[in-house]
């Protein structure tokens, strides 16, 4: 324990540090911050000072110039009082030039004033440079303006309040003094000046971020603003909510104030601009975040480095404290799974003992398992013993069931011929009933046989190239007899003309497509109507894939829709009364349906009732053999 007591020294040794560290630093880093502060603040007041010294001396100059017009022989006369009339609102345009030539060498050469007006005694206007102004003037008589009032009772220059001049409608200062003729006085000389000269000037300086420099009367409202936005035409600012600030400006103080506006702090400078019975001042104003940004981010970055500094100690102090922590455990923990593993040890015994035990039984399931699986084998391999057996004795008994009927027909045909002796008329007609049985007979046993070896894929095929051509033409003429008789059209149509030779020719087992070709023929003969009965037989290449597609089209009297589903199934029959009519056993559709898809081809029909059946098959360019589905079962 009392080692881990001294385990916690180095820890608090490092807590002391960092607080050290942490002290020096804030110590540094308020100094540093101070340092920034009153650098900044420095800047911003000498910057204030110069600003409204500038002001004061644009404003001097104008003063001076007025001054000295003012004691101007030409402009001390008044002899052309008499010409003052309302229809010029004062003297005409040419009258006294002399004077009109001091006003407008006073507007030519300082261009801050925008007009300059001789006024009498009682206000009137006298002139005004430009004339044009002195045209349009509203009124005649200026005698209730604060700077007439303030210069006629003090008799001395004044520059006056900001207003919105009556002449040119925007916000305008003017500068008045007085004029005397042998100690009287005689008029007053006014410049006005438009203070849009003020804005330019102050729009031209490389201020701060969100810094703006103003120009202010007593009353705190705005002369001119460094903001781009600002011209005399809008109407003056208010600053008056700077509150002490105001009271500052009046009594000519300069100073530094931080005040809150709308939420924010803003940091303000400001210099008073002295001017003959009147007092501006320059205004430097500025969101105190972005006052001091760079001393606050200083200050920011220093904190930021002295955290990590404390952060990178403590976790090192922790890192080792806990490692000496752990090699302590770390015995303790020895001991313990050292019992531990000796008791493990002895059930690790017992475990393998009843491992060994349970590897027997597996043993022993093993080989019982090997018995069953050859059991199995033996079962399996005597099944198909039995289904070999079963195939042949099918095949057997069918084959056996058409050898006796060779013989019978044989002879049924020589007796109704006559070779064997002349036979009665009814004695024939019986024979040829005996023939066509027998014929039926063989002919369904040959199906059952086929549909057998189809089921099976037992059936082979002799792929050899045939003409299609001749196919037909066999087919054909195969069913001619039987179609004559019943005098029903039987024609068919090979389109071969793109075929070298002329002949379309197949790969293919040419019996068993005869075979199909047979089936579907004869059954569009079973269902054609008797004299108007029509059936074409076709054969086309398509072009697409080289495959090449039979036709049988029929006017019989098509399929049910109901039925179209099932009439490739084996033995189906649509109406099994017709059957014993027209014969049949309800298995060529599904022979000729396991050819053609042995052949790798499909088959298919379109049928109207009432109006036709076209039974199609198509056997592709090279029929892969094998591809038959024995779905028809
Ligand atoms: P079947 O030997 O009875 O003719 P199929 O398998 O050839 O047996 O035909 C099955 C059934 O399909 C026929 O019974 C018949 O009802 C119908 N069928 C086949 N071809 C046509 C056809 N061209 N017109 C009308 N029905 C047909």
């Amino acid at each position: 324990m009392t080692l881990r007591r001294a385990a916690k020294l180095p820890l608090l040794i490092g807590i002391a540090a960092s607080a050290l560290v942490v002290s020096v630093f804030y110590v540094s880093v308020y100094q540093d911050f101070n340092t920034g502060i009153e650098e900044t603040e420095r800047v911003k007041s000498t910057l204030a000072k110069t600003l409204a010294s500038r002001t004061q001396v644009r404003m001097q100059n104008e003063i001076q110039i007025l001054e000295l017009a003012a004691k101007l022989p030409q402009v001390q006369s008044t002899t052309f009082s008499h010409l003052i009339s309302e229809e010029f609102k004062g003297i005409p345009p040419n009258a006294d030039p002399e004077k009109r030539a001091v006003q407008n060498a006073i507007f030519q050469e300082f261009r801050d004033f925008e007009t300059v007006a001789f006024l009498m005694p009682n206000g009137d206007v006298y002139s005004v440079e430009p004339s044009e102004f002195q045209k349009n003037l509203p009124v005649v008589n200026f005698a209730y303006r604060d700077y007439f009032i303030k210069t006629t009772s003090t008799q001395r220059t004044y520059v006056s309040e900001i207003f919105r001049s009556t002449a040119t409608d925007h916000n305008t200062v003017v500068i008045s003094t007085p004029v005397f003729r042998d100690g009287a006085l005689v008029g007053v000389l006014v410049g006005s000046m438009n203070l849009d000269v003020l804005n330019k000037a102050l729009q031209t300086l490389e201020l701060g971020r969100n810094e703006v420099a103003v120009l202010v009367d007593r009353d705190g409202m705005g002369i001119a603003s460094s903001e781009r936005s600002a011209n005399s035409q809008t109407k003056a600012h208010s600053y008056s909510y700077l509150g002490n600030i105001v009271e500052d400006i009046r009594d000519g103080k300069e100073g530094v104030s931080e005040v809150p506006v709308n939420g924010t702090a803003m940091h303000v400078t400001y210099a008073p601009v002295e001017l003959s019975g009147n007092r501006w001042a320059v205004l430097l104003i500025q969101p105190s975040e972005d006052a001091f940004s760079e001393a606050y981010l200083h200050q920011r970055q220093a904190i930021a480095i002295a955290a990590i500094v404390v952060a990178v100690m403590g976790i090192s102090e922790y890192i080792l404290f806990r490692a000496m922590l752990r090699n302590l455990k770390l015995a303790d923990r020895l001991e313990d799974l050292n019992e531990a593993l000796k008791t493990s040890n002895s059930d690790l015994k017992k475990e393998k003992v009843r491992l060994e035990s349970l590897s027997n039984e597996l043993q022993a399931k093993n080989s019982h398992l090997e018995y069953l699986a050859h059991e199995l084998d033996l079962k399996a391999e005597q099944l198909q013993k039995i289904d070999a057996a079963k195939e042949e004795f099918a095949a057997m008994i069918t084959h056996e069931l058409k050898t006796p009927l060779v013989p019978i027909i044989g002879f049924a045909e020589l007796l109704s011929d006559g070779t064997l002796g002349e036979l009665t008329p009814l004695q024939r007609e019986k024979v040829q009933l005996m023939h066509g049985s027998a014929i039926s007979l063989s002919n369904l046993i040959t199906d059952l046989l086929d549909i057998r070896k189809l089921e099976l894929n037992k059936m082979k095929f002799d792929m050899i190239e045939s003409s299609v051509n001749e196919f037909l033409e066999r087919a054909v003429g195969s069913f001619k007899p039987l179609a004559e008789s019943k005098k029903i059209s039987l024609t068919y149509n090979v389109q071969a003309e793109k075929e070298p030779n002329g002949t379309l020719n197949l790969i293919c087992d040419p019996k068993r497509i005869q075979q199909v070709l047979h089936n579907l023929l004869s059954n569009a003969i079973k269902f054609v109507p008797e004299k108007t009965g029509r059936i074409e037989v076709s054969a086309r290449r398509i072009p697409d894939d080289g495959s090449i597609e039979f036709g049988v089209r029929d006017n019989g009297i098509g399929i049910p829709v109901e039925k179209q589903n099932e009439i490739f199934k084996k033995f189906y029959q649509v109406d099994t009364s017709l059957r014993r009519a027209m014969g049949g056993s309800g298995l060529g559709l599904a022979i000729s349906k396991g050819i053609v898809e042995a052949h790798g081809g499909t088959i298919w029909f379109e049928s109207v009732p009432g109006v036709g059946t076209t039974f199609y098959f198509s056997i592709p360019a090279r029929p892969a053999l094998g591809n038959g589905s024995n779905d028809s079962k």
